[in-house]
């Protein structure tokens, strides 16, 4: 990848993603392609940001079907490590982000911003990409990321993507395809319960702890949906508020069985 990166000439936009394809990633690559001279993804399972309790065995992957999906995209090139390159025997060095890791996510996944931080970093020095794409639909990781371009320097742009969806607003996820047609039909509660409070917050609420417990009411309402948390926190430190008078974040992540899904809107 290193020397094939030599090669390249002009602006070089970059989507990583860990595959099992949907709309949310292709419309990453469109943007990357419509914006770039040269554009590619990569597409890697990274085990550094799955806990040891965690899909990552599970984890859909078609690397065929992607592959595929990149070039019909019109991508040109992919890369595609295996765990052993990215993790040669030995491998000691992680990038630790701060406190925008610590809540939401960092809270239930311990080290998962670790990994994530780790490999991207480690993705952004061998493609050295011009801007890299990433989806809002991962609020948190797109903020941990844009600290970390910050804090080391990365010379490049960070274009955050707005979250796409399924027509019943379900936002789409390689990890909806673990889901029961039963579970599938109950997932849109949390579409739902966010566009709830944005219909409040529109009406002039602005009470942080009414717009959270609105928010557990309407999961609550849902038999198979099981609350991991829900937040309404600042959009850029990310601690919860007592008053949404600056740009909110509201975000949640809930159980379907034994899938757990994340969705978030922001209020301003
Ligand atoms: P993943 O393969 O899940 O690691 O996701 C790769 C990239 O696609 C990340 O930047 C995600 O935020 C982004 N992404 C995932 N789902 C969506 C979606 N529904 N809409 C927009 N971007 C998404």
């Amino acid at each position: 990848m290193q020397e094939e990166r030599h090669r390249m000439s002009g602006s070089v936009g970059l989507v990583p993603t860990m595959g099992a394809l949907h709309e949310g990633h292709l419309t990453l690559c469109r943007r990357a392609r419509s914006e770039n001279q040269v554009a590619g993804a990569s597409l890697f399972v990274n085990p550094t940001q799955f806990g040891p309790n965690e899909d990552f065995n599970a984890y859909p992957r078609n690397y065929k079907r992607d592959l595929d999906l990149f070039q019909q995209e019109g991508l040109d090139f992919v890369f595609m490590p295996n765990v052993e390159q990215m993790y040669p025997t030995g491998f000691d060095t992680y990038v630790q982000p701060g406190a925008i890791a610590e809540r939401l996510e960092g809270a239930s996944r311990p080290d998962h911003f670790k990994g994530v931080a780790t490999v991207v970093a480690k993705l952004f020095l061998v493609t050295q990409p011009t801007r890299t794409y990433f989806g809002e639909k991962d609020a948190q990781q797109l903020r941990v990321i844009q600290q970390m371009v910050r804090d080391l320097g990365f010379d490049l742009q960070v274009v955050p993507v707005p979250t796409v969806r399924e027509a019943d607003g379900l936002a789409m996820s390689s990890r909806n395809a673990y889901l029961s047609p039963e579970q599938r039909a109950a997932a849109p509660v949390l579409h739902r319960a966010l566009t709830r409070v944005r219909e409040a917050y529109l009406a002039g609420e602005r009470d942080g702890g009414y717009l959270r417990a609105l928010l557990r009411g309407t999961i609550g309402a849902e038999p198979l949906a099981d609350i991991d948390y829900v937040s309404v926190a600042d959009s850029r430190t990310l601690k919860e508020l007592e008053r949404v008078e600056v740009p909110g974040l509201v975000s949640l992540a809930v159980r379907i069985g034994r899938t757990r899904l994340i969705d978030n809107i922001t209020l301003e």
